[in-house]
């Protein structure tokens, strides 16, 4: 029997498990910390413009449940705020344990505070990773889903913050990259100044610290808009956002607030002074994990090397997805390339040609698009989501990006795609 091991549960590492098990490979998950979701237990935003398409092609495809999941947990659907159209916002306080129990039910072995500190190789083969309580765990194949935050340190080396506070490094040992302690060099993703990393588009606020009006309107609508008084507007932070897809004046100008269980405040970071000087905030407050009021989340520091099937290059038996798989953001590019690595993970191990979804279908032009752009300097300082940015205004001429679920069912199957993840190999 296949046995493939994922090291990280986010996103990527929770639908990298459902199509390697899909598959009929015996599954192990580590994950470092307590939860599963990593920053998927922040966040919340799916369907918002390509990712609608993006995941019909995933479910057509066969790896319906961690995107039905999603859909599942909404507080909102079907809403607009700038830029953005038909989104859901899933309830961030309660996605984890539903996903944690599906994959329980679905026979995932979950390994939790298990962090892997290194690998023992053969050649270009990975025979097992080293975990922080010295046990060590083999398997057959292997897929990185880490993300990109790179160890500790970060924050203060970078500027302005890193995702410790929602990764929770600290109680749970630092990041280790384990496609770099088997020989193969991360890449680094860069800012507009060739500086490295790139900050989230987003932080929270506590709901109970905004006025009445605002936390109604927020549960009845899901969105807030607020003007920002025009001395405080700052077009040059736009820059710095890793959501190329928020960096619209809109949220320069505006304060956003989008219902996602807590009040998501969409900007990297703003000082707190100038926050409660906008009606209705004059009591905010940011709610822990973040340091919303100085900085957060700086990623984009440790990619692997792939090819297209998501084969990590230079070892014959490691695959990657998410955020670790180059220039991705998004819950939903993750659960795109997480589920394309799991389903290869079990074709590697059968010696079958790797899957690679073809340019004609959303998800297999991101992943080969972001692949190539990352050979370019202009490639390394762009994001790339199907909600927005280059690679939106990409999907839209190409004529990828459709809200019609029959066509997208219909392209898949065309292009011999559908039910994919559900073909049992093993
Ligand atoms: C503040 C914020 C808001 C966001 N909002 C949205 C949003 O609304 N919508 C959206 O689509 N995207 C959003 N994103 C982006 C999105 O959350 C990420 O791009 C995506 O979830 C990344 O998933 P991942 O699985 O690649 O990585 P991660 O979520 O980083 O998961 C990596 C996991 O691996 C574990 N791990 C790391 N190292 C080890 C190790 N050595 N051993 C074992 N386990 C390890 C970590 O603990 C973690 O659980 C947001 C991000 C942030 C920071």
């Amino acid at each position: 029997m296949a046995k493939i091991i994922i090291i990280g549960g986010g996103w990527a590492g929770c639908a990298a498990a459902v199509t390697a098990r899909k598959a009929g490979a015996e599954v192990t998950l580590l994950e470092r910390t307590d939860l599963l979701l990593g920053l998927g237990n922040v966040g919340g935003i799916m369907r918002n413009n390509g990712r609608f398409t993006a995941a019909e092609e995933i479910k057509a495809m066969g790896a319906e449940e961690l995107i039905d999941l999603t859909d599942q947990a909404a507080r909102h659907r079907n809403i607009e705020f700038p830029g953005h159209k038909h989104a859901t916002l899933y309830d961030v306080t309660k996605i984890e344990p539903m996903v944690r129990n599906l994959l329980k039910d679905m026979g995932v072995n979950i390994r939790f505070e298990a962090r892997a500190i290194d690998v023992k190789c053969e050649g270009n083969r990975i025979k097992s990773v080293l975990l922080s309580d010295e046990t060590w765990i083999d398997g057959d194949v292997f897929i990185e889903t880490t993300g990109s935050t790179g160890p500790m340190g970060n924050c203060l080396r970078y500027g302005n913050g890193c995702s410790m506070c929602i990764l929770r490094c600290p109680s749970f040992g630092p990041r280790v990259s384990i496609s770099q302690r088997a020989g193969v060099e991360d890449r680094l993703g860069e800012r507009g100044d060739a500086s490295y990393g790139a900050y989230s588009g987003s932080c929270k606020l506590v709901k109970e610290s905004l006025s009445k009006e605002i936390i109604e309107t927020l549960d009845k609508t899901g969105v807030v808009v607020l003007p920002v008084p025009p001395e405080d507007v700052n077009m040059d932070k736009l820059n710095m956002k890793v959501c190329q897809q928020y960096a619209l004046k809109e949220f320069a100008e505006n304060i956003v607030l989008l219902d996602t269980g807590y009040a998501k405040l969409m900007t990297s970071y703003y000082p707190i002074v100038k926050l409660r000087r906008i009606p209705g905030l004059e009591f905010a407050r940011f709610d822990d994990p973040y340091s919303g009021g100085k900085g957060n989340s700086i990623r984009y520091l440790s990619m692997a090397p792939r090819n297209n099937a998501l084969k990590v290059k230079g070892l014959a038996n490691l695959l990657c997805a998410g955020e670790k798989a180059g220039l991705f953001v998004g819950h939903t590019e993750a659960i795109a390339t997480g589920s394309l690595a799991g389903h290869n993970s079990v074709r590697l191990y059968l010696g079958m040609p790797l899957l690679e979804l073809p340019h004609s279908t959303a998800v297999g032009d991101l992943i080969a698009y972001a692949n190539e752009m990352l050979e370019t300097t202009e490639g390394r300082r762009n994001r790339y989501t199907f909600a927005g940015g280059k690679y939106f205004a990409r999907m839209q001429e190409k004529g990828l990006y459709t809200t019609n679920v029959e066509a997208v069912q219909t392209r898949i199957k065309r292009l011999g795609l559908a039910d994919i993840y559900k073909e049992e190999l093993v």
